[in-house]
């Protein structure tokens, strides 16, 4: 079976976790400072600060932004949920523009509509590796005086322009299991200000200054140096991790682009897709449904994954929410039908990569 995810880690990390076993400091120590230091640099940002989760980064940072009842929170409808659970979290209401259909991706247009005296955030989502178009997104921030929080949780070392994802305002990683870059379960948030990056270090640990000496209500959302010793060489590899994924995706690319009906990810200029995901798109024209393409790839001992077979807003428990505004996104609910990911991970060799182009051109009755 050639999996959608694979997860290994280098073998630097080993010695990296015994030695934090026989230092005695499990929990957060030297190297959480370590993977902060380095996570700040590779991302081209003053603060990174290292938390639990992608979830909890979300959450710390739309606290420390101040962001709660009453407040409104801009984001894609088409992305993993804990999007959204973050900002219920928080005890704001969500807001959906919808997504462009080449891309999968916010449309930053779609945004306008939705801007009212309530709407403090922007929450773009670089969905499955590739930066939401950032420069008119940021000016439309600025002119309403409002911020922008980047859901980078599967962008790691994605650019924009000349920058990295994770460097406009504030921005939230994930180092879960399978993303591009893992701690078993990590986070991290990453901005210049350095106002908000102290206020998410007091949130981290119990609003504490210093011992005892609470500033304001807070969590433990800290990370262990245990899990940090386990993401250090990885952030170390990087950017050599996302050319073998993008050398992945350029094979699928060629394999696969002159499928009708079928679209290969769509890679904008001066955007580079780090592809956390490779995500067909089947329109009316392709032989089979995405549901059949799936299951005839499985039966060959290709695994693939839906990113996302609903809209967020379409499940009953946020469909009925009072913080949910039910904003019609159609674009999305089209696309949620249409997606399929292949397997793109560094593993793959270039047989495995042969072999999912064989059996998706076997759907069109094509061979290679
Ligand atoms: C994985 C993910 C998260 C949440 O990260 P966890 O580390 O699993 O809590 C948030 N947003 C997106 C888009 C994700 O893919």
């Amino acid at each position: 079976m050639i999996s959608i995810t694979d997860v290994s880690v280098p073998a630097e990390a080993e010695e990296l976790v015994l030695s934090v076993l026989r230092s005695g400091h499990l929990a957060q120590g030297p190297r959480v400072a370590e993977l902060e230091r380095a996570v700040a640099e590779l991302v081209g940002v003053e603060e990174a600060v290292a938390v639990s989760n992608g979830t909890v980064a979300l959450i710390a940072a739309l606290q420390a932004l101040d962001v709660g009842p009453g407040d409104e929170v801009i984001t894609s409808p088409f992305t993993f949920v804990a999007t959204v659970n973050a900002v219920l979290a928080a005890g704001a209401t969500v807001r959906f523009a919808d997504i462009r259909r080449d891309d999968q991706l916010l449309d930053v247009e779609a945004i306008g509509p939705l801007l009212n005296e309530r709407t403090k955030v922007l929450l773009p989502v670089h969905l499955y590796g590739q930066a939401v178009d950032m420069a008119p997104l940021m000016s439309i921030a600025a002119s309403h005086g409002c911020r922008v929080l980047e859901d980078a949780a599967q962008a790691h070392g994605a650019t924009c322009g000349d920058q990295r994802a994770g460097s406009f305002d504030v921005a939230t990683f994930s180092f879960y299991a399978t993303k591009n870059v893992t701690t078993g379960e990590g986070g991290m948030v990453t901005t210049s200000d350095g106002e908000l990056a102290d206020r998410v270090r007091l949130l981290r640990n119990q609003g504490m200054r210093e011992r005892y000496r609470y500033e304001m209500v807070g969590y433990n959302y800290r990370l262990t140096d245990l899990q940090a010793a386990v993401g250090l060489p990885q952030i170390a590899h990087v950017d050599e991790l996302a050319a073998r994924r993008r050398a992945n995706a350029e094979v699928l690319d060629d394999g696969l682009a002159d499928l009708p009906g079928l679209h290969v990810p769509v890679q904008h200029e001066g955007r580079r897709h780090v592809f956390h995901q490779y995500t067909i798109r089947l329109d009316d024209e392709a032989p089979a449904s995405r549901d059949e393409l799936a299951a005839q790839l499985n039966a060959r001992g290709i695994g693939t994954g839906v990113y996302y077979p609903r809209v967020v807003g379409d499940y009953d428990c946020f469909a009925g929410h009072p913080s949910v505004v039910p904003d019609p996104t159609p674009t999305a609910v089209e696309v949620a039908a249409q997606v399929l990911s292949l397997p793109v991970h560094p593993s793959l060799s270039p047989s495995d990569l042969q072999t999912i182009v064989e059996g998706v051109r076997a759907a069109w009755g094509r061979a290679v």
